[in-house]
């Protein structure tokens, strides 16, 4: 057991913790390197580095963002669980939607759920332009969050449609979040949302990331997002 160095972590970095999060997320660690032997879910294997750069990385938002019993999350492209896993282990009582394209990592998602005996979490399998126009999927969750997904322009035409009036979109960057958001001022507006705050802040070993907050205040146009690859290829 290693989790000594997961303590002084979320120490440094003034998250509070109980053993039971920490043996969680330690035995999600082990679930993740077994899997990236046969699937590609992170580029960083290394104990040390994962706690650091993925595990620290994902659960900086609590310390600037309220979560709440009840209140609806979508963790949007979240590949290897980041930071719908994390941030899930940290918070029993907040629901929890992980969605992405492939369906082989919600397979491996499920897999870590019934492990670890998460409560008030789901996988849906889709590409985020499909589903954003479902019912049961649009402007129906109090937060969306992405990380690592495309650059913010793109992002926010595959995210916005799913946050509700007056939620809130939380995108993860790297170091270029505030070149990425002057870019992405038409994309933002055109589709409900307003910039309310880009929080930047310096993982323990000195790696830069950033938060950028957006707050959904209209109704997203019926048109968005666009078909499956134009988000992408063509950012509003
Ligand atoms: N959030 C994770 C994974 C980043 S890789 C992390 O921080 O490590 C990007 C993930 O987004 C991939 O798993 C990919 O399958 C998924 N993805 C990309 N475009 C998508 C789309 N349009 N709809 C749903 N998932 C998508």
């Amino acid at each position: 057991m290693k989790n000594h160095t997961l303590e002084k972590l979320l120490t440094d970095i003034g998250i509070e913790y109980t053993t039971d999060f920490l043996d969680k997320l330690e035995r999600f660690y082990f679930l993740l390197i077994e899997k990236n032997r046969f699937l590609n879910l992170t580029a960083i294997t290394e104990y040390d580095e994962v706690m650091r750069k993925h595990f620290a990385d994902c659960l900086f938002v609590l310390k600037y963002q309220k979560f709440y019993g009840g209140q609806r999350v979508l963790d949007l492209g979240t590949g290897g669980g980041f930071p719908g896993i994390p941030l899930k282990i940290f918070l029993p009582d907040t629901e929890f939607l992980l969605m992405d394209s492939v369906r082989k990592k919600l397979i491996f998602l499920e897999e870590v759920i019934s492990e670890l005996g998460l409560k008030k979490i789901s996988v849906v399998h889709g590409r985020a332009e499909d589903l954003a126009h479902l019912d049961h999927y649009r402007e129906q969750f109090d937060l969306v969050l992405s990380r690592a997904v495309s650059n913010l322009s793109s992002l926010s035409e595959l995210v916005l449609p799913f946050v509700k009036t007056g939620g809130k979109f939380i995108s993860y960057k790297g170091e270029s979040g505030n070149e990425e958001l002057l870019r992405a001022g038409n994309a933002i507006s055109l589709l409900g949302g307003r910039t309310e705050e880009i929080i930047e802040y310096e993982l323990p070993g000195g790696d830069r990331r950033s938060l950028i907050l957006i707050k959904k205040e209209n109704k997203c146009p019926d048109k968005y997002p666009r078909r499956a690859g134009t988000p992408a290829r063509e950012p509003l």
